[in-house]
C-alpha cells in the first residue's frame, strides 16, 4: 500500500509531445519528481502512446504513477475534456475509442490552415506538422506555434485569445466522443472518470447542472477543483460543486510548457481537506 507523508503532491493532469507537450512522457516524469510531485499522471490528449515511458520511468525514478488520458468530448455543442485516471491503456475498447477521436484531426487541421491562409497567414497546417511530435495528434496548440514562430503573433495565449478559441475566427468546431462513449471506454479499462477544468467551459447555470446530473448519472467519479485553468476564487467555487453533487477531487497543473502554461508542475495548493481525493481508491 502507498502511504503518504506531508510532503505529498499530486499532479494528475500535465501533457507530453505525444499530444500538444513540449516535453516527451520521460522527461516530464524527471521533472514532475524535481518539482516536487509525489503522485503524477500523465493525462494526454486522446492517447495513450506516451503511458509506458510514463510508468515505466516513474517506477525507476520512484514516483508513484496512475496511467491517465484526456479524451476530447463534445456536450450541447462544445468541447469538454474528460480525463481517466487509472486506466488500463492496453484495454481494446479505450484504444480503439482513442484512435477514432482523434481521426478527424489532420483534416481540421488543414481547414484551420486554409482559413488561416484566407486571414493573410499561409502555410499553418505544414508548418504545425513540424511541431506535432505524433502525426496522429496534431492540436491547436501546434498551429499556435507555428504562428508564434513566424512572427504573427508574440505568443501562443495571444493565438488562442485572437484566433483559434472555440468561438474564435480562426476555429474548426468537431464532433468529438460523447459523454456516454466517453465514460464507458474509461469506465470499461478500470478507470475514474474526472471532468476536466469545469471552469472553462461557456455553459448557462442550467446547462451545468444538466451536464453534472449526466455524468453522475453516467457513473462519472471527480471533477477538477483545483487545476491550472482556475484562478482562487474558483478552488473554492468547484469545491462546492464537489460537495454539492457527491463528486471526488482532482488536482493537475496541465502543464503543457515551461513558457506557455500557467502554473508549473506541482505548484499548485492542496485539495480542500473535506473532499474525497480521486487518487484514494485507485493508488
Ligand atoms: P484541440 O484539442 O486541438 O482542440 O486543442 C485543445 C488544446 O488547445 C487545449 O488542450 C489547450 O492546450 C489549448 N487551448 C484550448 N483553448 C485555449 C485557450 N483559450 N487558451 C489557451 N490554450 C487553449
Ligand atoms: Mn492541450
Ligand atoms: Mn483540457
Ligand atoms: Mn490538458
Amino acid at each position: 500500500m502507498t502511504t503518504f507523508t506531508d510532503s505529498f503532491c499530486a499532479d494528475l493532469h500535465s501533457h507530453s509531445t505525444v499530444s500538444d507537450g513540449v516535453f516527451a512522457p520521460d522527461q516530464i516524469a524527471l521533472r514532475a519528481k524535481n518539482a516536487g510531485v509525489t503522485l503524477w499522471s500523465l493525462t494526454d490528449h486522446d492517447e495513450l502512446s506516451g503511458q509506458a515511458l510514463a510508468s515505466e520511468t516513474a517506477r525507476e525514478i520512484g514516483l508513484n504513477y496512475l496511467t491517465g488520458v484526456e479524451i476530447s468530448v463534445t456536450w450541447a455543442k462544445q468541447t469538454v475534456h474528460i480525463v481517466g485516471l487509472g486506466i488500463d491503456p492496453s484495454h481494446d475498447a479505450l484504444i480503439e475509442g482513442l484512435r477514432q477521436t482523434r481521426a478527424g484531426r489532420a483534416e481540421r487541421a488543414k481547414r484551420i490552415g486554409e482559413k488561416l491562409a484566407s486571414l493573410g497567414m499561409p502555410g499553418a497546417f505544414e508548418g504545425a506538422l513540424t511541431f506535432a511530435g505524433n502525426p496522429e495528434l496534431i492540436s491547436r496548440t501546434h498551429i499556435a506555434r507555428f504562428l508564434v514562430q513566424a512572427g504573427y503573433f508574440p505568443e501562443v495565449q495571444v493565438v488562442f485569445d485572437r484566433l483559434l478559441k472555440d468561438d474564435g475566427p480562426a476555429h474548426e468546431p468537431m464532433q468529438w466522443a460523447s459523454l456516454e462513449n466517453a465514460l464507458g471506454w474509461i469506465h470499461a479499462a478500470g478507470g475514474a472518470s474526472v471532468v476536466a477544468h469545469p471552469g472553462r467551459y461557456k455553459y448557462s447555470a442550467t446547462q451545468f447542472g444538466a451536464f453534472f446530473d449526466h455524468f453522475k448519472d453516467l457513473g462519472g467519479s471527480a471533477i477538477e477543483v483545483v487545476t491550472g485553468s482556475h484562478s482562487v476564487p474558483q478552488f473554492q467555487e468547484y469545491a462546492q460543486v464537489a460537495r454539492h453533487y457527491g463528486f471526488q477531487a482532482s488536482c493537475g497543473s496541465d502543464f503543457h510548457s515551461p513558457n506557455e502554461s500557467r502554473v508549473q508542475l506541482g505548484s499548485l495548493p492542496p485539495l480542500p481537506a473535506d473532499l474525497k481525493p480521486v487518487w484514494q481508491d485507485l493508488v
